[in-house]
């Protein structure tokens, strides 16, 4: 159905349907196209329209009193899409441990089990256009069968292969299934449309419905069967916050838990590897593939992390670049900038915020996630021939964290107010010395094995002397946690917020845990769990 403009309908609308999803990024798409075709009547709520809108986009604003966030960065944006509109397709299944109860990480399980989200994984894994991972299996089992450093560095059992993929692009959701969604004739899309509450009946435990504005004034009422909140992992835990008409605390606070066990994954670039003998290609350093690209990072055992009480983290190698490569970087960086300047701002804003930290960019930005699959193919295959007269001897180590989900490390609502006169929200993002310690202790696991082999040394900063200085993921995790406990967690098992018959939530703000693995491939997992479970309600 051709979406509506809420900007251009009368200054108070009421809009009934039976599914109504607040949010059109990647959970609120996911979740809208298993609906396209069927007897279900939805409605798409959307902040945006389909293009970067500066006055939409400031609706988002927050002030950060934590662990400080990368300044002037676009960590999230807000129209068509969502942040699938600049993301950069990194994409990582999490792995059964971190769903289960650990007794060494506070706060830790899930009340679901890994089966019921691998359940959808490789469905997932279609919708973001990745490489499909049955045939990747068997080029890990190849890989681990080898002889070379990389592969016997996993051989005893102590470390362990993470499989990291992209797709040929990073998935952009507006470009790819917005067609798809417009043209199914069960489907409305209200754009520039903002839910600014959710409004229960008297008795408090049922959504009636979800209050909208538009920057020009106009009011929507819409009232559904069934709601669905898909607004991103800190906009989630706000409109719960905002909704205080018979819930002073907000919806779903009764415990003070909206907002708290705010997670991240800290990145951080520190270490470095000094190799024996070169490195060939290999897929610790990353390959293309037909259909996309991947890499093996290095993270601790199952075995290993309950035995040494560790988080799951990860960490990936990635060749050492010289001061001059580290100057053309910069320079490339910077014609990027001005040639996107021109057509795709939001792209340089993403550049624009890290240009003071370039040396940290080369290394979280590499090849593989700059270039075009092509060329990186064809520069794939250019560094293969070139490699007997290349000697990659020196790597750097880039670490990737699981944090301990922390009641402290939160987002709450602050006195200040946005264009629609809502609070906004201020973060305080907690990173303790657990994180540091078990990205350490990897860094040692990976030194005694380079050691064992004679194979290389590992040089990790002395952390008495220099600590490392975290980069956010714009990964917002944990706002509103699965548990089956209401005083522990916001959603219930089936994602529905506990005591509200029909609101549900969708993305990773209900992920109880992190892990270490890049949330969105999960949020579309869970997105199609949710689909099945309203299908299947009265
Ligand atoms: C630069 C960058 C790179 C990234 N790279 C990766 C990566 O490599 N791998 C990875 O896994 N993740 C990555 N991410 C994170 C990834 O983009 C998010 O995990 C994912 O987009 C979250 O999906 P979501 O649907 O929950 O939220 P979003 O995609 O942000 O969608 C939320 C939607 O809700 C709308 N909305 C918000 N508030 C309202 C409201 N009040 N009313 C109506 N609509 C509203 C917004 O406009 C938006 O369309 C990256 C993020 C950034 C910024």
């Amino acid at each position: 159905m051709k979406p509506i403009d809420s900007s251009r309908l009368a200054q108070s609308t009421s809009i009934k349907t039976e599914i109504c999803i607040i949010g059109a990024g990647v959970a609120g798409i996911s979740l809208a196209r298993e609906f396209v075709g069927t007897r279900h009547d939805v409605c798409l709520i959307e902040s945006g329209a389909y293009a970067l809108d500066t006055e939409t986009q400031s609706l988002y604003d927050l002030r950060n009193v934590g662990y400080p966030t990368r300044q002037n960065f676009m960590a999230r944006a807000r129209y068509f899409g969502g942040t699938s509109n600049v993301w950069a397709g990194r994409s990582m299944r999490l792995d059964p441990i971190d769903f289960d109860r650990r007794e060494w990480v506070p706060n830790s399980g899930w009340p679901i089990a890994f089966a019921d989200v691998e359940a959808y994984y490789a469905r997932a894994e279609g919708i973001l256009g990745l490489p499909d991972t049955r045939l990747l299996d068997e080029k890990v089992d190849a890989f681990l069968s080898g002889t070379g450093t990389d592969a016997t560095l996993f051989r005893t059992g102590e470390l362990r292969p993470k499989l990291v993929t992209w797709g040929r692009r990073p998935m952009r959701f507006k470009k790819t299934y917005r067609k798809e969604i417009e043209k199914s004739p069960n489907i409305r899309i209200y754009l520039n449309a903002n839910a600014t509450e959710i409004v229960t009946g008297e008795a408090g435990n049922r959504v009636e419905c979800v209050a909208a504005a538009t920057l020009n004034g106009n009011q929507l009422r819409i009232t559904a069967r069934n709601f669905v909140l898909a607004c991103g992992g800190l906009e989630n835990p706000r409109l719960l916050l905002l909704s205080r008409d018979r819930h002073t605390k907000g919806l779903g606070n009764d415990h003070d838990v909206v907002g708290r066990y705010f997670m991240e994954h800290p990145r951080a670039i520190f270490g470095t590897v000094r190799l024996s003998a070169p490195l060939g290609a290999s897929l610790l350093l990353g390959t293309p593939l037909a259909d996309g690209k991947m890499q093996i990072g290095v993270g601790p055992s199952e075995q290993i992390q309950r035995r040494e009480r560790l988080l799951n983290s990860y960490l990936s190698l990635e060749p050492q670049l010289s001061e001059i490569a580290l100057q053309a970087y910069e320079s490339s960086a910077s014609v990027v900038k001005v040639l996107t300047g021109k057509g795709r701002r939001k792209r340089s804003e993403v550049f624009g915020g890290r240009m003071a930290e370039i040396g940290d960019l080369a290394y979280l930005l590499t090849p593989k996630e700059v270039m075009p699959h092509f060329a990186y193919r064809h520069y794939a295959r250019f560094k293969a021939l070139t490699h007997r007269f290349r000697r990659v001897l020196d790597l750097t180590i880039v670490n990737f964290c699981e944090q301990v989900p922390r009641a402290d490390s939160r987002v709450y609502l602050s006195t200040s107010r946005d264009r629609l006169g809502l609070n906004t929200l201020v973060l305080d993002w907690r990173i303790d010395r657990e994180e540091t310690a078990s990205l350490v202790r990897l860094q040692a696991l990976l030194a005694e094995r380079l050691s064992q082999q004679r194979a290389g040394r590992v040089a990790s900063p002395d952390l008495r002397t220099a600590a490392p200085s975290y980069t956010d993921a714009s990964h917002h995790i944990g706002t509103t946690r699965m548990s089956a406990d209401p005083r522990l967690g916001v959603v219930d098992a089936s994602t529905r917020v506990h005591g509200v018959a029909n609101l549900f939530i969708a993305g990773s703000s209900v992920f109880p845990t992190a892990g270490s693995a890049n949330p969105t491939l999960t949020i579309v997992a869970l997105a199609l769990r949710l689909a099945d479970h309203l299908k299947r309600l009265p």
